[in-house]
């Protein structure tokens, strides 16, 4: 029996990983569930799931959850400490790593920390903190499983044992993108666009920030800095190919010119369900692929002219340090803007850039370190994005 922990149990990743976690009550049980503060969505899941222990991040929603989970037999704590002991207590072994953005960077570092099977959905930490986080890892000793889709598609193609990449064989990873709801548009084209048509996301349904990282190809851009982390991989070494389909998940290119892919229809649930059974498989609720009605599979290149985000990434990967991690705030910032509308689609990478040229990379050595930067980015994207 896996006992989960789930941080972000109301989101999107989240509800995928209930979905799962319900087809196999013999096999994974929901030991905690954790949310920011949606009382009502997380206690339903509670009632539901029937969880040890409950988690609201912020502390000005613990009495309205208490008052309805009292009675249920189930342990309700508040605060982003309470999150803290939701990832690392001795009620879980594994823990879904679901909170969006650095929100969730703390408690995926405990979890790591604390040996946990590590369930990581929260790209942002990885992107933040990736060498903090490798640490913490190797400290505790336990494992991290890629639930991003692309991650999980090319751990899947990827031997199960090997030293490094080169040792397996692999000349480059290929990260696909299904170019998001903009895929074709020119810069002109993109001046006006609103969050809701950013948000409607051709092949996926996600929470809205990581739906308008789809749409400015950022989403792709810390997909690019998550595999270097993940698989040990330089810049050059990892490549995005658009694929408007979004069936092709990502791919590894062996030395020897084979090329193993991993296809599945666009649904979540096939990498949770294949990371919380690891290594068997089980059954995920998802459709077979129907590779004659899906009929054609077509691949090119970004356009990184207009979807500059991506190739900002890039930049940042390559300058190393807390430079990713500035990146990270800057987008977060910047995407918050835009989804209140105070920032045009465009000032997104604008922010980003500026921020980065703003300010001054440092070796990520410690957590105060990441934590700096990224107080450091959020304060003088807030100054570009008045300013814009
Ligand atoms: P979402 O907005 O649907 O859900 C976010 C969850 O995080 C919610 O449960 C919310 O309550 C929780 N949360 C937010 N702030 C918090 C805080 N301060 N403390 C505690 N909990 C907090 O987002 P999502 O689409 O589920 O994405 C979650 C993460 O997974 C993101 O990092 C995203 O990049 C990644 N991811 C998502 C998908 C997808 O298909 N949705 C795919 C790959 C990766
Ligand atoms: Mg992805």
């Amino acid at each position: 029996m896996r006992r989960l922990a789930i941080l972000g149990a109301t989101g999107s990743i989240g509800a995928s990983t209930l979905d799962v976690v319900a087809r196999h009550p013999d096999r994974f049980q929901a030991t905690a569930l954790a949310a920011h503060r949606n009382v009502d969505a997380l206690a339903q899941l509670c009632l539901r799931f029937r969880p040890q222990l409950a988690v609201i991040a912020d502390p000005a929603c613990e009495a309205a959850l208490r008052e309805r989970l009292a009675g249920s037999g189930c342990r309700v704590a508040a605060g982003p400490q309470a999150v803290l002991e939701a990832a690392a207590g001795s009620h879980c072994d594994t823990v879904v790593a679901a909170i969006v953005g650095a929100a969730g960077l703390e408690s995926t570092l405990a979890a790591a920390r604390a040996g946990k099977r590590l369930l990581l959905a929260n790209k942002e930490a990885i992107v933040m903190a990736g060498r903090l986080l490798a640490k913490a890892l190797e400290d505790g000793g336990g494992e991290l499983l890629p639930l991003d889709s692309e991650h999980n598609a090319i751990f899947q193609c990827l031997p199960p044992r090997h030293a490094n990449l080169a040792a397996a064989g692999v000349r480059r990873i290929l990260l696909t993108a299904s170019g998001g709801p903009f895929r074709g548009r020119t810069s002109a084209e993109l001046a006006g666009v609103t969050p809701e048509q950013a948000c409607a996301h051709p092949n996926w349904s996600m929470g809205r920030k990581i739906s308008v990282d789809s749409a400015t190809l950022m989403n792709k851009g810390l997909e690019v800095i998550e595999a270097h982390h993940l698989f040990d991989a330089a810049a050059e070494r990892i490549e995005v190919v658009v694929h408007p389909q979004s069936i092709v998940h990502s791919l590894v290119e062996y030395v020897d010119g084979s090329v193993l892919a991993q296809l599945g229809n666009p649904d979540m649930r096939t990498a949770i369900a294949y990371a919380l059974a690891w290594p068997e498989r089980v059954e995920a609720g998802v459709a077979a692929l129907d590779l004659l009605k899906v009929a054609r599979l077509d691949f090119e290149a970004p356009d990184l002219a207009t979807f500059r985000c991506l190739a900002l990434a890039y930049e940042a990967l390559r300058a190393g340090g807390t430079a990713t991690t500035v990146l990270n705030a800057a987008n977060e910032e910047a995407v918050a803007a835009f989804l209140e509308r105070r920032l045009p689609f465009p000032g997104i990478a604008q922010t980003i850039d500026r921020c980065l040229n703003a300010v001054d990379s440092q070796p990520a050595t410690d957590l105060d370190v990441v934590l700096d930067a990224d107080l450091t980015a959020r304060r003088e994207a807030q100054r570009i994005i008045a300013s814009l």
